[in-house]
C-alpha cells in the first residue's frame, strides 16, 4: 500500500532543476517529525512548512498496486513526447518507494528524481537525487546529484556534510513557519546564506521561486 498526501503538476521552484515542469508525488509521513504539532519541539526536524499526514490532498490517496500509483501520476503529465519528470518528495519518500515501484515507473517514459533527508538508503534507478539534511539526523547518502541545505541550522552547518560529493550545493534560506516573505531585506535567514555563499563559494543560493511566483 502506497501513501500518497498529495500529486500535481507544476514547476519545480528549488534548486538546479528550478523552472522545469514536473509532476510532485508527495508521499505521507517522515522519520523525522510525525506530523503533529504537539511533537514538533521535540522532533529531530522543527521546521517542516508540510502537512505531511493523510492522503487527502489533490489526486492523494491509497494505492495498493504500482501500476494503480504509476497510472494515476502520470495521468497529469500533458504530453507523451517529452518524457515525465517526476519529483518524488514527502514527508521522506524513501520510506515508501521501493524498487519494485521505481521498476515500473522506469519502464513507462518518465525521468524521476528524489527530494530525501538522505538518512534511508533508496532503490537504484532515481535520476537525479537531491539530499536536504535536516536537524541532527545521521545522513547515510555520501554521494548524490544536489546538496540542498536549509540554512541556518545550528546542528547542520555546511561543513558537517564536506564529504558529500554532490554536482551543486545549495543553501535554501530557513524561513519563521510563519513567514513566507523569502525575499524581504529584513529576512535574517536570506541574509546569512547569501553571506555564506559569498564566502565559501562551493555554496549557491537556491530561493523557492515557487513560493515568489505564487504557485504550488
Ligand atoms: S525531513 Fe522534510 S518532510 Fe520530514 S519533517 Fe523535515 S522538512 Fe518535513
Amino acid at each position: 500500500m502506497y501513501i500518497i498526501k498529495e500529486a500535481f503538476y507544476s514547476l519545480q521552484g528549488e534548486g538546479a532543476q528550478t523552472g522545469r515542469p514536473s509532476i510532485f508525488c508527495r508521499f505521507a509521513s517522515c522519520n523525522l517529525w510525525n506530523g503533529k504539532e504537539s511533537s514538533r519541539a521535540n522532533s529531530i526536524c522543527t521546521f517542516c512548512d508540510t502537512d505531511i499526514l493523510g492522503s487527502d490532498g489533490i489526486n492523494g490517496g491509497k494505492f495498493k498496486s504500482e501500476t494503480a500509483l504509476v497510472d494515476n501520476i502520470l495521468s497529469l503529465w500533458p504530453c507523451n513526447e517529452t518524457p515525465a519528470y517526476i519529483i518524488f518528495t514527502g514527508g521522506e519518500p524513501a520510506l515508501q518507494l521501493t524498487q519494485t515501484l521505481i521498476d515500473e515507473f522506469k519502464s513507462r517514459n518518465t525521468i524521476l528524481a528524489i527530494e530525501t533527508n538522505g538518512t534511508l538508503e533508496l532503490p537504484s534507478g532515481i535520476d537525479w537525487i537531491c539530499v536536504s539534511p535536516k536537524g541532527a539526523s545521521n545522513v547515510i547518502i555520501s554521494k548524490c546529484d544536489e546538496l540542498k541545505l536549509v540554512y541556518p541550522q545550528n546542528d547542520a552547518l555546511p561543513e558537517k556534510f564536506s564529504h558529500i560529493k554532490a554536482k551543486k550545493y545549495y543553501l535554501s534560506p530557513k524561513n519563521p513557519l510563519n513567514n513566507d516573505d523569502i525575499i524581504s531585506s529584513q529576512n535574517d535567514a536570506l541574509t546569512q546564506c547569501m553571506d555564506y555563499c559569498l564566502a565559501h563559494p562551493k555554496w549557491s543560493l537556491s530561493l523557492q521561486t515557487h513560493k515568489i511566483l505564487n504557485i504550488a
